[in-house]
């Protein structure tokens, strides 16, 4: 099998069986960051943009992205990493959102939402659902999260930091 041989559609098929590797239950498509692929005689070219620069986790994505790819068959495989235009939680899917719910993780406020209220992001519990909720620290276990406590259930709780 060679890259010409397969579709753009396989690649991104294959894409979506990519765990974000900060959030395992998301796919790096669920989480809008594949921008791009090309495929281009024997070569693809797959364009990401990571979801937060301070994530540690660019190589882990760019490594797992290669071998996706590699597992179709194509040999050549060159994975860029833009920054512009910058991602933003509104990439996510409706999907990612509750999983990541469903994971224990509050997902952010879309961004449109906050413009127009002018307001700090709503961050509910993902435990009980309620909107009574201290930040604890800026950062979570990575750059990427913050930590919360929800004053109703008393449950700490990561949140994902809204861009
Ligand atoms: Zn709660």
């Amino acid at each position: 099998m060679t890259a010409s041989q397969i579709s753009s559609e396989r690649i991104w098929q294959a894409l979506s069986a990519v765990p974000d590797p900060e959030i395992p239950v998301v796919s790096i498509t669920d989480m809008g960051m594949v921008r791009d692929v090309q495929v281009d005689g024997e070569r693809v070219t797959v364009t990401f943009t990571p979801t937060f620069s301070g994530c540690p986790a660019l190589h882990v994505i760019k490594g797992s992205i290669g071998e996706a790819v590699r597992g179709l068959g194509v040999q050549e495989v060159e994975v860029k990493s833009t920054l512009t235009p910058p991602w933003t939680t509104d990439w996510m899917n409706a999907d990612a959102r509750e999983r990541l719910r469903q994971y224990g993780i509050a997902p952010p406020a879309p961004a449109g939402e906050q413009l127009i209220t002018l307001e700090a992001e709503p961050t509910r519990c993902p435990r009980c659902g309620s909107l009574n909720v201290r930040m604890t620290a800026s950062f979570g276990s990575t750059l990427c999260k913050r930590l919360y406590v929800c004053d109703s259930c008393k449950e700490p709780f990561e949140g994902f930091k809204s861009v």
